[in-house]
């Protein structure tokens, strides 16, 4: 009998801004692994591939440069804006491929009995309803199964618009085998952590990221973590230490993310006796951790272990200085504690970044100032992250009433970079300002 066959979409991104800051459709690349090993024939096109050979000699593209670190840019066209979004002072891309060049990779493919397409942010939605649209086109009979994010958190959004047939809210290795059964597919053998992301289908890779934990045991009123996955899990480092060699004697990788939203907590368990095991390998490999640490579980030991590890790229989440947060995870005396550690452990101040929330409902720019200082004065780099309102959340209805956009109907206002919850004078002036004056500092 012939295998079932699956191809599987990571969508275009559109936005104003998109960087390739260690970002890999993970859980798409998991699906795919799963497939896999169910004995099911796996395509995939990767939208967002910025090593694609045609793309340097597609007309009017920017080019995807990228860092030593693996991080870079996408490829990106200019488009024009969605009409409500004119008002902002900046292009609007399509991030990845041309139209020509995606049709050109679906003709290449044999017609799947299933297509998979993924979803990140909520405002990205455009690009994922052009792909849906564009393999309807094509094979009008084959089914199409939208996840991720998007379809998570927006799912009657995208059950209304998307134009796919069926809409998996959550983590798909809870739906995906009933919607398989249902089409009279095999049943699927569970979904088993031992599986690795199929990162061998996006070769050449300039990186691979590590998941060593799913969801967060803390519960902050703007974060989605609970949404996607509402338990906390985690793997033990063993096993994750087994799958960091494999990609790095088996394809060369030499740079890691950790994309864990909960990397430290549990520590004796969990990060300690990890970065341990990595320090002793003394691999020649660099670790980053992008999605932010928790500062609170940084100690001199935590500390020096990572630096030994082989981390490089420290990011914590600070969100604000201000005592008026809307999460508990954190005080100002932690995070300066946090931060002493790393320095003390030998981490330059120019590779621990802070991420700071602007654009939060009732925030005024005084806080964001006075966070932006206390972060300089402990020497370290202050990371602007403009607040993205996320429906399912505890702080959407503050949101909803703190946005002159339609939040609830129209997932386009969610696009952080309208700051589309922030008070009327914290305009794209003030945060172009606030924005000199981190660079200003960081350079000199
Ligand atoms: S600690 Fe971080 S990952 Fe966890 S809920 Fe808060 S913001 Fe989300």
């Amino acid at each position: 009998m012939n295998k079932p066959c699956c191809l599987l979409i990571n969508p275009w991104i559109y936005d104003f801004a998109a960087h390739d800051f260690w970002a890999k459709p993970l859980g798409l690349l998991y699906i795919a692994a799963w497939l896999r090993k169910n004995n099911w024939k796996i395509y995939m096109i990767d939208c967002l591939n910025p090593h694609h050979p045609q793309m340097p000699f597609e007309p009017q593209v920017r080019s995807a440069t990228r860092k030593h670190n693996g991080t870079g840019k996408f490829f990106r066209q200019i488009i024009p804006k969605p009409s409500f979004l004119s008002h902002v002072p900046r292009n609007y891309y399509r991030y990845g491929l041309t139209y020509r060049l995606f049709l050109k990779e679906l003709s290449r493919i044999p017609k799947p009995d299933v297509i998979l397409v993924t979803s990140g942010m909520t405002y990205w939605y455009p690009g994922v309803f052009a792909v849906i649209n564009i393999c309807k086109k094509m094979w009008p009979d084959v089914p199409v199964i939208l996840g991720g994010i998007y379809a998570t958190v927006c799912y009657e959004h995208a059950v209304e618009y998307s134009k796919a047939d069926f809409v998996i809210k959550g983590p798909a290795e809870i739906t995906l085998p009933s919607i398989l059964e249902k089409m009279s597919y095999p049943k699927l053998e569970c979904f088993s952590d031992s599986l690795y992301p199929a990162f061998d289908l996006l070769l050449p890779l300039d990186y691979v990221c590590i998941l060593t934990s799913r969801g967060c045991p803390f519960h902050c009123a703007y974060c989605a973590s609970n949404l996607l996955f509402p338990t906390f899990y985690q793997r033990s480092p063993e096993d994750v230490i087994k799958e960091i060699l494999f990609w790095h004697q088996k394809f060369n990788i030499k740079e890691f993310a950790f994309y864990d939203d909960a990397l430290l907590v549990n520590p004796e368990q969990h990060a300690i006796p990890l970065f341990k095991m990595l320090a002793e390998r003394k691999m020649n490999a660099n670790f980053h951790t992008p999605n932010g640490l928790h500062a609170r579980f940084i100690t001199s030991q935590i500390a020096k272990l990572m630096y030994q590890a082989g981390v490089r790229t420290v990011r914590l989440g600070l969100e604000t200085a201000s005592f008026k947060r809307y999460d508990q995870k954190l005080t100002r005396e932690e995070f300066t504690q946090a931060v002493y550690y790393l320095l003390e452990a030998g981490f330059s101040p120019k590779q621990i970044g802070a991420y700071i929330l602007i654009g939060l409902p009732e925030q005024n720019i005084s806080e964001i100032e006075e966070t932006i200082t206390f972060v300089q004065k402990l020497g370290i780099i202050p990371r602007l992250a403009e607040y993205s309102p996320i429906p399912g959340t505890r702080l959407f209805k503050k949101a909803i009433l703190n946005s002159e956009y339609d939040l609830i109907n129209e997932p386009l206002t969610h696009n952080n970079s309208l700051l589309p919850c922030a008070s009327k004078t914290f305009s794209f002036e003030v945060l172009n300002r606030l924005k000199r004056k981190i660079w200003h500092t960081s350079c000199i």
